[in-house]
């Protein structure tokens, strides 16, 4: 695994364009930092919704590839989701309690 982290420029062009990045694909995968540092980045302007629609139609020898390049993203969105979604319960527990419709 390479030390360095790559540049949050080079993470949201990676996002952004889909372009192969062998190196910072290494890298994401086993770094938390810079998967996070990525969720971050499609969270802003949903990059993500495109690189996920690529994976859905894949060409041959890409699918591969992206699920790769997704795996570290996904770990994390699916962790950001589950705590949204036990706030999401609290709130709902809370501001809609079971009887209020009677
Ligand atoms: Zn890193």
């Amino acid at each position: 695994m390479s030390l360095r982290h790559p540049s949050h420029k080079r993470l949201a062009g990676w996002l952004d364009t889909g372009d192969v990045d062998e190196g910072l694909e290494t890298h994401v995968e086993q770094c938390t930092r810079c998967a996070d540092e990525l969720e971050r980045i499609a969270g802003d302007d949903a990059p993500f919704d495109s690189a996920l629609s690529m994976v859905l139609e894949p060409t041959p020898g890409l699918e591969d590839r992206m699920a790769v390049r997704l795996a570290a993203a996904m770990r994390n969105r699916e962790l950001l989701m589950s705590m949204f979604g036990s706030a999401a319960q609290t709130a709902k527990i809370l501001f809609d309690p079971p009887d209020a419709t009677t």
